[in-house]
């Protein structure tokens, strides 16, 4: 079973792995977009470590909700709204469970994705975070290891895709050739729920 202790080390572990890799997510998003992801998602995942730090809260649902709600008020950028939804939503799937079982988890976080699908309008295929994290929720019951695997797999796979939404698809055929931030950065997040469960 995963603790609130657990979801913790997750939303520190991603903290950790957006602060190394800001530099690659603003050069990923120079090519594609306006060259801030990196800055977004380490300015919202810093608000997240204090607040939680501040706040301690005290089941895995609350923190989920918490940390997407400091997604939300603390970044500017599409990236915000959009994982402060996949973060809210899955922690209310999750409720006040003191312990929630990795299948809990699944299915929680695929209640997030329908809610960033919902909110931002966009599916598989169109080059946006949800590349990485549709098939790495999917992967989820079978193990940590396998959605991080199809989590990286999926934010690769953008990179031969035509932006359908977001600024990239300003670009049209020039987002081609180039992998997008918010899949690699989604990449990030499972990675760290991976290595916080080995
Ligand atoms: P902005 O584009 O506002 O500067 P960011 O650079 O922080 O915001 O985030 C860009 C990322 O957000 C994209 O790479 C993409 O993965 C994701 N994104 C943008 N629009 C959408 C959308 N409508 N649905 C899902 N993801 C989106
Ligand atoms: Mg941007
Ligand atoms: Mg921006």
């Amino acid at each position: 079973m995963l603790d609130t202790d657990f979801f913790r080390r997750w939303m520190t572990a991603a903290a950790d792995a957006v602060g190394r890799e800001a530099g690659r997510l603003t050069e990923l998003d120079s090519a594609i977009g306006d060259a801030d992801h990196g800055i977004n998602m380490q300015r919202g995942f810093t608000a997240v470590t204090a607040a939680l730090e501040k706040d301690a809260p005290d089941t895995p649902g609350a923190v989920l909700t918490l940390s997407g709600r400091q997604l939300i008020s603390t970044v500017g950028g599409a990236s915000g709204p959009l994982y402060g939804t996949l973060l809210r939503r899955a922690g209310k799937a999750l409720g006040d469970d003191p312990e929630v079982s990795p299948a809990q988890l699944g299915e929680a976080l695929r209640a997030g994705i329908a809610a960033v699908a919902q909110l931002g309008g966009a599916k598989a295929g169109d080059k946006t975070m949800l590349d990485a994290l549709e098939p790495a929720a999917a992967a989820l019951d079978e193990s940590f290891a396998a959605a991080r695997a199809a989590a990286e797999e999926g934010a690769l796979a953008t990179v031969p895709m035509l932006a359908r939404k977001g600024r990239a698809s300003y670009l049209g055929e020039r987002s081609i050739g180039h992998q997008d931030p918010g899949a690699t950065s989604s990449a990030l997040l499972i990675a760290a729920l991976e290595e916080v469960a080995r």
